[in-house]
């Protein structure tokens, strides 16, 4: 595909005007403001359009767009226990591969080309995610019911068959992370357990981290630590970690998070709503961690668009800090796109750059708030919507263009998964 004469967000994440942009065998192989020879296959009229690198959503339960609506009004603890567990206990693989179908469609829709997903049941997120032509770091949330010895539980199990099955699956679209649900619900044992296993197959880990006071605090009455040194001292660091979350970070774990090369998956939305509190993504900046955006699942958020979450990243950083230069669009847009892909380990992707993977979404700017163009950067971080985005491609391929979903049939995915809710609250 050639877009034409169209403006994007570069690789420093600054606008350029009137570019051409050419996609071939799934990668960015020219930029330019002359039209390049050759043939491209299909043009795309670029007038009034902004090109820039899709979103890369590294915390998501995708398949709890099944609980979105279900679980309103409550703390965190009683959340989880009192309306999300029992419902998760009625779950099956058909019903959790209609969540993620649906969720697949949502984030497509809201310009994201990638997502890390921390379930269960992931054979059924993978062949969605397979299908559909999105990107995902698959996870098995672990927790410590699944029994203390992580070698011979069901997880260690699972985990084995999806590292051999869906490693690398999709011409490397599906990459198989393992993962711990959070310090609460994980023992000492278990921890080290999976972090050598980590390292003994090469991949990484996902985990809940210091999310709410109550859990941080805990954590240093039990162990006499935080969770993140917690963590550290089994080992989990030494492997990528992508932890979501890291409301109650100190500033020793932001050192010890910067030292591993660890990534924050910060959630802003879900922190709001379950009344967590609001990570401090400018101290994390400026310890050098690398901050990501994730959505969380859409029980807590109530959506999977990262649009909105990057706006309240934005806003949070500037008001808690009382600096308003604290999160520049720039450092808004990079959090967003190419810091993902370097959490999800995808080196090659995140960016508008020759040689890199064509993860793509389009935003339509002929509208009012995209006006005068001053500030594309800002525009899009303060203004934006996720309903601007026209366009949304993943490895050079359409998965998205107005309205319409070239591999998902969005009315069977909304029917099933309404079904499978309605089936679901019956029964509890
Ligand atoms: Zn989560």
């Amino acid at each position: 595909m050639l877009f034409c004469n169209i403006d994007l967000i570069d690789e420093s994440f600054a606008p350029r005007r009137n570019q051409f942009v050419g996609v071939r065998d799934g990668r960015i192989a020219y930029i330019g403001d002359v039209r390049p020879d050759g043939d491209w296959g299909e043009t795309y009229d670029g007038r009034r359009r902004l090109l820039l690198p899709g979103f890369y959503n590294t915390h998501c339960h995708a398949a709890m767009t099944l609980v979105r609506g279900s679980a309103e009004g409550l703390p965190l603890d009683r959340w989880l226990h009192e309306k999300v567990f029992p419902f998760e206990a009625k779950l099956t693989p058909a019903a959790i591969g209609a969540g993620v179908r649906l969720a697949i469609a949502e984030m497509l829709r809201c310009g994201t080309v990638s997502f890390s997903d921390m379930y269960f049941a992931c054979e059924a997120t993978g062949q969605a995610v397979l299908d559909s032509g999105i990107k995902c770091n698959l996870s098995r949330s672990l927790t410590v019911s699944d029994g203390e010895d992580y070698r011979n539980s069901a997880a260690y199990a699972e985990n084995t068959a999806l590292l051999r099955d869906w490693q690398g699956a999709g011409d490397g679209r599906i990459t198989v992370d393992l993962s711990i649900h959070a310090e609460y619900t994980s023992t000492p044992r278990l921890v080290s357990a999976v972090a050598a296993h980590a390292a003994q197959v090469r991949t990484g880990i996902q985990l809940h981290l210091s999310e709410t006071k109550t859990e941080h605090e805990a954590c240093k009455a039990r162990h006499g630590m935080t969770p993140t040194a917690y963590f550290a001292a089994q080992g989990v660091f030494d492997v990528p970690v992508t932890a979501a979350h890291g409301v109650w970070l100190e500033p020793e774990d932001r050192a010890i998070l910067h030292e591993k090369q660890a990534s924050v998956a910060c959630c802003p939305a879900s922190n709001l709503k379950l009344a967590s509190g609001f990570v401090d993504a400018r101290a994390l900046l400026a310890e050098g961690v690398n901050v990501t955006l994730g959505t969380d699942g859409a029980a807590s958020n109530n959506g999977l668009d990262s649009f909105r979450d990057m706006t309240l990243l934005a806003l949070l950083a500037k008001g808690a800090s009382g600096d308003p230069t604290a999160l520049s669009p720039a450092d808004c847009l990079r959090i967003a796109t190419r810091n993902g892909a370097l959490a999800q380990r995808r080196t090659d992707c995140g960016v508008v750059a020759v040689g890199s993977r064509a993860d793509l979404c389009v935003v339509d700017t002929d509208r009012p708030w995209y006006v005068p163009a001053t500030d594309p950067a800002a525009s899009l971080v303060y203004a934006g919507r996720s309903s601007d985005v026209v366009l949304t491609m993943v490895d050079g391929r359409v998965l998205y263009q107005d309205g319409a979903y070239p591999t998902i049939d969005i009315e069977r995915a909304a029917y099933d998964a309404q079904r499978f809710t309605n089936r679901i609250l019956s029964q509890i």
